[in-house]
């Protein structure tokens, strides 16, 4: 069986460190693996308009911010498809049909979209677009028969949904669509990076962030800043790693070679933890190592970016050609699908001579 990748972003905001240890660094190691026989990165303008309906300038503006991290990742148009969802129509269809195979009340126990509604106080008043979203996503996995999908924790309920959806068409229609895996972070830290403020995850929406096109200065202003462990006063004071941000960040970015760069009275991460539980290690120390390991990450993104927004259009341009890739693809899997429904009315020649049949008698 063929190996396809799909994953995506909604451009509700340049990307942050969260979507980088989360799926993004991910996607670029297995796009030059070369394993996968073709791989789609989806910006899910679409799917960000379904909580932005009265905003959708917001939506178009991100659109060429997700594009430009994107590249500044490492993502190469090459070896990667790079696409805009609402430029393919056929997504909705293929929604419009799984619709069919959920009930309300399993869309109600979705638990990721049971806290953004809570978050976007939608209690009152979701938008029927916002509360299907998981079926969309179904849309966007399937139609590229995707048979991996790198994402953050917050999207297991996702691909849930998405294998439900996949199970049940297949056992009514017959064996059409492809069962998608999900490929979570193998780092406990980067499942779900916490925001600089230490609390739920790094979001957008949450103003928590550290975003990938951050100037240094910025950088440093946000982790001199981050959250740490309260009760550590004193610098002789024992420190506790539970919930300590500037560490979980040590975690998802710390590589062994930082430290004779940057810390080299210690060995490795284990030893500085140790250090800081025993006492005598101050949070500034730990802070400035951070900012050290992550000034050494993004500067080469930041580099690349500014390179690619030297010509805007070519980057339109290589959605443009994603866009129309994307679109026959995921055509080929409509017309699987309407195939397998029988909706395929003027291809079936045996109905037509059979309904023929039937009205000659
Ligand atoms: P929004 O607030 O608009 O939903 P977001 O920051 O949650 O934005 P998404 O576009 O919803 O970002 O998520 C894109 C991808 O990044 C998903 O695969 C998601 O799992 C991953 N991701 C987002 N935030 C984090 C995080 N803090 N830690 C790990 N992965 C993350
Ligand atoms: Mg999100």
């Amino acid at each position: 069986m063929k190996k396809i990748m799909l994953t995506g972003d909604r451009p509700t905001g340049k990307l942050h460190v969260g979507h980088y240890v989360g799926s993004l660094r991910r996607r670029v190691e297995l796009q030059n693996t070369g394993d996968f026989d073709d791989i789609f990165i989806m910006i899910a303008d679409a799917q960000a308009l379904t909580d932005n309906a009265d905003n959708p300038e917001k939506v178009r503006q991100n659109i060429i911010e997700v594009a430009l991290d994107y590249l500044a990742c490492g993502l190469d148009p090459e070896k990667s498809t790079l696409f805009i969802q609402s430029q393919v129509p056929e997504l909705c269809e293929l929604s419009f049909y799984y619709m069919n195979l959920v009930t309300v009340s399993r869309l109600q126990r979705n638990p990721t979209v049971k806290a953004e509604i809570q978050m976007r106080n939608f209690e009152a008043s979701i938008p029927v677009g916002f509360f299907t979203y998981p079926i969309s996503q179904a849309a966007d996995i399937t139609a590229f028969k995707a048979t991996t999908v790198p994402v953050g924790e917050d999207q297991m309920p996702m691909l849930e949904q998405t294998r439900e959806i996949v199970h049940k068409f297949n056992s009514v229609y017959g064996e059409t669509l492809v069962d998608p895996k999900i490929l979570l972070p193998e780092n406990e830290a980067c499942l779900r990076l916490p925001g600089i403020d230490g609390k739920a995850k790094m979001s957008k929406s949450l103003n928590n962030c550290i975003y990938l096109s951050e100037e240094p200065e910025e950088i440093q202003k946000k982790v001199f800043s981050m959250f740490t462990d309260p009760n550590h006063i004193r610098i002789e004071d024992p420190g506790s790693l539970e919930g300590n941000t500037v560490f979980t960040y040590l975690d998802a970015f710390c590589r062994p070679e930082y430290f004779p760069e940057f810390l080299p009275e210690y060995k490795n991460l284990d030893e500085l933890k140790e250090h800081y539980q025993r006492g005598g290690l101050g949070d500034m120390k730990v802070k400035r190592f951070l900012n050290n390991v992550l000034q050494a990450e993004l500067e080469p993104i930041r580099n690349r970016r500014k390179e690619f927004q030297k010509d805007i259009p070519a980057v339109y341009e290589i959605l443009r050609k994603g866009s129309i890739k994307a679109e026959a693809v995921a055509a080929q899997t409509l017309k699987e699908v309407k195939a397998a429904m029988k909706i395929n009315y003027f291809d079936d020649a045996e109905l037509i001579q059979e309904q023929a049949e039937r009205f000659g008698e």
